[in-house]
């Protein structure tokens, strides 16, 4: 059978690839998508964002249920958990998206090949198994295959009793005791779902700060706020292997300096540290794509690897492994591939920690700005202080908003708070157009909100904060 031919064949149907091959056919070229999956829309829609902020939402309302709701004056009695029901939700959420990713592909015409892709040339892939292969050919192929779990020597995942994120989107009951392994925002957002639920949750990472890379004032205060929430931190200190029984686990954990070894016993053991490239099966070196010392495929600004015709983008690339990254760069190929001016703003993706309450940050951290010699401007504003946030009786956090000592131009924000992933997208708009913090100080905002927070922490920049 003759090879099907495409302008465009991108390998793997997550964020990154959905996106770029649904923007490439709206711009005329014959794209094809191919996905191993057996289900569109990656790591993010199947095991990753989605679930994650299903079981995220499911368990807040019935942490508010149980617990929050008699503040207000509401009695609610016999709150008990459904969890099958929680679950069976969640994965119908799961599956409702990425069925909306299969009639967006249809809409598009956009061809979605279902199997494993690899080179067998350049500008050829086969998909499928031996001897069933069905030949590709493409003027372009875009590599959008993801990433994986990054393993933890001395801790193999099970999946039953040391589960990756993707077990733990799917624990049968509640366990006793959750170990997550990694202080970053899947082991914090996990963590959350199960405490709220009911488990002791004790975190192990290995720095002595939770989320690093985000500005570290927030990191404190979100520590501080999940322990007074119950969790337990156990900061510089590493998990150097684990021994099942029938009935848990025992980690054996170490100053991460080094020093005197200690167990720790858990029902369920969480491996949140970190992803990798995955690039597994794929044919890199029969195309000859170079990648980087972590694994990652090299590409240049314009997402050009180091083979004619073949482009990567997403969490298989540099850069922060954030959905929303992955999709600005598949428009952006897309339409470079279109012949136009794709690209993305690196300076203003950001950042969201969904726990409650949730952390968001875009551009700088303080310590950035400090090791780069930038002269900058704080101003902080506090949730306290906002009376949308006392109605709300969520008052923990506060928005910082960081500025060019001389120009007044944003260089960061950072927020944790009530709704604080959607707060930040006024900054993300703000720094996107070159914004001063008077720009978002002088712009109006409705009253009463939390947004308001945003514009007395740019007011604070100049030293003039209204309601503090
Ligand atoms: C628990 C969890 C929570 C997360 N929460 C968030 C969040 O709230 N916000 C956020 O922005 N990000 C979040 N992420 C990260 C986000 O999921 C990733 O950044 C995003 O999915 C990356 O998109 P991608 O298209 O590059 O790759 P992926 O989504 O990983 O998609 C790659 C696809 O390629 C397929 N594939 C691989 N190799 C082949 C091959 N040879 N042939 C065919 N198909 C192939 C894979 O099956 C996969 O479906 C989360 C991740 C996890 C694990």
């Amino acid at each position: 059978m003759a090879d099907k031919q495409y302008d465009v064949v991108v390998i793997g149907g997550g964020p990154g690839g959905y996106v770029a091959a649904i923007r490439a056919a709206q711009l005329g070229l014959k794209t094809a998508c191919v996905e191993k999956r057996g289900a569109l829309g990656g790591t993010c829609l199947n095991i990753g964002c989605i679930p994650s902020k299903a079981l995220l939402q499911s368990s807040h309302k019935y942490e508010e249920a149980a617990h929050a709701l008699a503040l207000h004056g509401v009695k609610v009695q016999g709150v008990g958990l459904d969890l099958a029901a929680m679950m069976t939700r969640k994965d119908r959420v799961v599956s409702d998206l990425t069925k909306g990713v299969e009639f967006l592909f249809n809409k598009n015409k956009v061809a979605y090949v279902k199997g494993a892709g690899r080179f067998t040339r350049a500008n050829r892939i086969a998909v499928g198994s031996d001897g069933k292969d069905e030949g590709i050919e493409a003027k372009n192929f875009i590599i959008a295959t993801g990433s994986e779990v990054m393993p933890l020597p001395g801790v193999e995942i099970d999946e039953q009793q040391i589960v990756s994120s993707t077990g733990a989107l799917a624990l049968p009951k509640v366990p006793g005791h959750l170990v997550v392994v990694g202080g970053g925002y899947i082991g914090l957002e996990m963590g959350s779902v199960w405490r709220r639920l009911g488990a002791k949750v004790t975190v192990v990472e290995f720095l002595d700060r939770i989320v690093p890379g985000m500005d570290g004032e927030v990191g404190k205060q979100l520590q501080r706020v999940l322990a007074k929430q119950g969790m337990t931190f156990r900061l510089s200190t590493k998990v150097i292997g684990a021994k099942k029984s029938k009935t848990g686990v025992t980690l054996t954990l170490e100053p991460a300096a080094g020093g005197t070894a200690e167990s720790l016993e858990a029902d369920i053991v969480l491996v949140a540290i970190g992803r990798r490239p995955y690039t597994n099966g794929l044919g890199l070196e029969t195309a000859g794509v170079a990648i980087d010392n972590k694994g990652r495929v090299k590409t240049d600004a314009h997402f050009r690897t180091n083979v004619a015709g073949i482009y990567a983008i997403g969490d298989v690339i540099a850069g922060p492994m954030l959905a929303h990254k992955a999709e600005e760069e598949g428009v952006a190929v897309a339409e470079i591939l279109a012949g136009q001016a794709g690209h993305v703003n690196y300076e203003t993706v950001p950042g969201i920690v969904y726990t409650w309450p949730e952390v968001a940050t875009v551009g700088k951290t303080e310590e950035e700005l400090k090791t780069a010699g930038i002269d900058y401007k704080s101003g902080k504003f506090p949730f306290t202080a906002n009376s949308r946030a006392r109605c709300n009786a969520e008052t923990d956090g506060f928005v910082k908003i960081l500025a060019d000592a001389k120009t007044d131009r944003v260089l960061g924000a950072h927020v944790i708070g009530p709704e604080a992933g959607t707060i930040i997208h006024e900054c993300v708009m703000a720094m996107e157009f070159g914004g001063s913090a008077e720009d978002i100080a002088r712009a109006f905002h409705g009253h009463p909100t939390l947004n308001e927070a945003v514009k007395e922490a740019a007011l604070a920049v100049a030293g003039r904060a209204i309601h503090i």
